[in-house]
């Protein structure tokens, strides 16, 4: 049986944490499924088939790995995968919080789904698309944060 992790996020824009997530679930599972929400209540920089292309350009060349978007609740999301695992990144204790409530909300809407928590590399262990954007808007390199051509794409939406 193929064991598939489903990674969903808002990925606006993929960074060098989410990617090292990825890397690491791939030791883990056969298949990693990017999951790209559309709901996000975070008014995104990015567009949803942007936030896609930007991450299947940066894990070009990465087997088993689908980059894909959804609506909705995970739980069913990852149902009509096949899956029954979603992969988390917790960076620092303040993710805890949030992440521990979602977890649970999750397996009370489906019991039958399992969420599991990876850490990132401390270098990216701060490391957030939120804090990049800003980075990036006061006009900081973003080299070693995110790839090279999500920073193109930044500086381009903002003409910087
Ligand atoms: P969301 O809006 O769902 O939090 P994000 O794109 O911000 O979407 O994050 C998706 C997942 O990746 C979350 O579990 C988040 O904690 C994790 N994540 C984000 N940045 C990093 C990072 N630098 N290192 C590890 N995990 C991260």
């Amino acid at each position: 049986m193929t064991k598939i992790g489903v990674y969903p996020g808002s990925f606006d824009p993929v960074t060098f944490g989410h990617l090292d997530i990825i890397k690491r679930a791939l030791k883990i599972f056969d298949k990693v499924i990017v999951a790209v929400a559309h709901n996000t209540d975070k008014s995104p920089l990015f567009d949803v088939t942007e936030r896609v292309k930007l991450l299947k350009r940066s894990l070009k060349g990465i087997k088993r790995v689908e980059i894909d978007d959804f609506d909705g609740l995970v739980v069913e999301y990852v149902k009509r995968k096949k899956a029954y695992v979603v992969i988390r990144g917790l960076r620092m204790i303040s993710d805890f919080e949030y992440e521990f409530q979602m977890a649970l909300t999750n397996r009370k809407l489906s019991s039958s789904i399992e969420t599991i928590f990876m850490m990132p590399s401390e270098s990216y262990s701060y490391l957030s698309s939120k804090l990049i954007k800003e980075a990036a808007s006061l006009g900081a390199s973003l080299k070693g944060f995110v790839p090279h051509l999500v920073e193109k794409a930044i500086k381009k939406k903002w003409d910087l």
